[in-house]
């Protein structure tokens, strides 16, 4: 190890030990996330869903154009309440920024938020499985709104920080920021080494930001509610469902997978994506992405990620956690090099539907 290195982790991982072993389901939609708003059966309804492997990362750009959508309706249909589908970051981001609007907000959700996919997430700032066509300028404000929302609740309790992430490669997740909203993020720094026991090869090191969603989301929660939002468990069947139990005239629809039943939306694809949880290491500052990836965590050093596409299912294999973690070892010199499976996220089988599309360079 070198002198510069920065610290090794400890990759000493016990699979049955409490919350080890982890799994989620990316809310996935092909062509692109849904973000807009219809009129159905008397309703005006505003959907926010499909943002895949990074809805953490769109939250706060994709409320912020909730919100646009539903003031412009209640400045001609003067309503004064809405309600809000799903308690997820989505849900909740969006209510928070309607409450701005002066509406009695009401969140209705199958699983309180710490059972939702966004509790589960990494928290990397970054655009990942996620597609956007015809959507590039939106995305563009999206970002920045969202970067900007984020960077600046730093050091105010919603568990964000910033650090830098390591790749050997560059990264279409966050090139990809650059290329659409060019200086929003730090330029990356080519490497002419990766700082790290094991490591002879060069790298790339961006400056990122990490959300931390055991930390921002209870605090969303918390806030929303000192703020009179109510949370009421409700289980919705159907569209029809919806529309027959709810007297509220408009609905923000913020219910990521739960969408593909709800409004038969057949563009929605589950994406299942498993974590195995280290146990914390506060001396760990930085973010590392190769052949998966790892955040540490004020809870725990998590690594990632894989990938399987139409699956959804919320249960944790120990035994491909146990693989997440070797395969990170293994990059440092502490476990033996092995070939990468189709599961993996960064497996070439996956790159299609993991790394956003790239604008074209004019
Ligand atoms: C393993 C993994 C790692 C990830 N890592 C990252 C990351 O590092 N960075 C990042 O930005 N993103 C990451 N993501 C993606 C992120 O978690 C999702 O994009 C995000 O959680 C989507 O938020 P959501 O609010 O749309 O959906 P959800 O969190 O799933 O919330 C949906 C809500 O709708 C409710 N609902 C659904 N159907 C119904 C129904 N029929 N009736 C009533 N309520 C219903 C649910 O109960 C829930 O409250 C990761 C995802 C996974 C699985």
């Amino acid at each position: 190890m070198a002198s510069a290195d920065l610290p090794t982790p400890d990759f000493t991982f016990d699979p049955n030990a409490p919350g080890a072993c982890l799994a989620g389901v990316r809310p996935y939609r092909t062509g692109s996330f849904r973000l807009d708003a219809q009129l159905d059966s008397g309703r005006f309804v505003v959907h926010n869903y499909g943002h895949g492997g990074c809805g953490i990362t769109l939250s706060w750009g994709c409320a912020a154009k909730v919100k646009e959508m539903v003031q412009k309706r209640i400045a001609v249909a003067h309503d004064t309440e809405v309600a809000v589908l799903g308690a997820g970051v989505m849900g909740m981001t969006a209510a928070t920024l309607l409450l701005e609007l002066g509406l009695r907000v009401t969140i209705y959700s199958d699983r309180d938020p710490a059972q939702t996919t966004s509790f589960k997430a990494g928290g990397h700032w970054a655009v990942s499985v996620v597609k956007y066509e015809g959507k590039e300028n939106e995305l563009k404000d999206i970002l920045r709104t969202s970067y900007t929302t984020f960077k600046n609740s730093i050091g105010h309790g919603f568990g964000v920080s910033e650090r830098p992430n390591f790749t050997p490669k560059p990264s279409p997740n966050l090139d990809v920021v650059e290329q659409l909203v060019p200086g929003l993020l730090p330029a990356r720094v080519p490497l002419t080494r990766l700082p790290f026991e094991g490591h002879t090869k060069p790298g790339f090191k961006y400056q990122t930001l990490l959300v931390e969603p055991p930390i921002f989301l209870p605090r969303l929660e918390s806030d929303l509610k000192a703020r009179g939002v109510m949370f009421v468990h409700r289980n919705f069947t159907s569209k029809q469902h919806v529309f027959t139990s709810l007297t509220q005239k408009l609905i923000v629809n913020c219910t990521g997978l739960g969408a593909k039943v709800l409004w038969n939306d057949s563009k929605m694809v589950p994406v299942k994506g498993q974590l195995a949880m280290l146990p914390a290491q506060p001396d760990l500052q930085y973010l590392y992405g190769q052949d998966g990836y790892m955040f540490p965590r004020a809870d725990h050093v998590v690594i990632g990620g894989t990938f399987e596409e139409g699956v959804n299912n919320e249960v944790a294999s120990k035994t491909v956690c146990k693989d997440l973690v070797k395969h990170i070892a293994a990059l440092f010199g502490k476990a033996a090099p092995r070939p990468m499976p189709e599961i993996h996220i960064h497996h070439p089988r996956n790159t299609a539907m993991v790394d956003p599309a790239m604008p074209a360079r004019v």
